[in-house]
């Protein structure tokens, strides 16, 4: 009982600097609204929590996110984590979630690998993220540019990779395109590929049971690393 009344008095300290920033102004310009949620909500709808990922990623557009309080979530998080988005995105260190996104610690549970691929280690992690912390919506975050897939369209040629990777032993590499390759094979279109990409692994996470089970949203997207743009796939 202690903490809760303790959470209830960050969330409500929380809101109020919340809305004193925004009812501040510097000359005519309003100072912009700081990202902020009550971190222990546990189960946001999917829904809702597409809705903060496009508004944070307005503010992100526009250079007014990025000014987190973090010491108001720091007692709260160090005991519990409740994301309510999970991104699997690639490991390009373009793409960045919590940057893109204006998101604070504990917003979004994220898997990163080369090339944004659904595979096993991935959507376990997923289904942990499901089940026990709560998220009900995944984006599948591919973007333009993106290294794995453009050599997985021709993986005879790993032309696109630094010269010296091949020679010092790289199965585990040549293993991620192999699993891109089927899915990119005869298109020598990047874009398409990336979007076929980002397909076949929302296609695959739709079908889990947990994610019919929990209602989880899957939601596919490419991040333009160039102008920060997001293009949303419909569902
Ligand atoms: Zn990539």
């Amino acid at each position: 009982m202690k903490i809760k009344t303790k959470r209830l008095a960050t969330a409500l300290i929380t809101g109020a600097i919340v809305l004193a920033s925004a009812a501040t102004f510097t000359g005519c310009m309003p100072m912009p609204a700081q990202w902020t949620r009550d971190p222990s909500e546990h189960a946001i709808p999917a829904e809702r929590g597409l809705q903060y990922l496009k508004d944070g990623h307005e503010r992100y557009l526009a250079g007014t996110g990025g000014t987190h309080n973090f010491d108001a979530d720091r007692e709260i998080l160090g005991e519990e984590q409740n994301p309510f988005a999970i991104v699997l995105g690639c490991s390009d260190s373009r793409v960045n979630p919590e940057l893109l996104f204006d998101m604070k610690r504990g917003d979004i549970f994220t898997t990163m690998n080369a090339g944004n691929f659904a595979d096993d280690t991935s959507v376990g992690s997923m289904q942990f993220a499901i089940e026990v912390l709560g998220a009900r919506l995944i984006v599948v975050m591919g973007h333009t540019g993106c290294g794995a897939v453009i050599s997985s369209m021709e993986t005879a040629d790993l032309s696109g990779l630094r010269d010296g990777f091949l020679e010092n032993g790289s199965n585990e590499l040549q293993g991620i395109l192999g699993q891109l390759a089927p899915i990119v094979a005869g298109t020598t279109d990047v874009m398409v590929a990336t979007r076929a990409n980002v397909e076949a692994s929302v296609a695959r996470l739709a079908e889990l049971e947990v994610v019919h089970y929990h209602d989880v949203m899957v939601v596919g997207a490419i991040y333009d690393v160039g102008s920060g743009e997001i293009t949303w796939f419909e569902n």
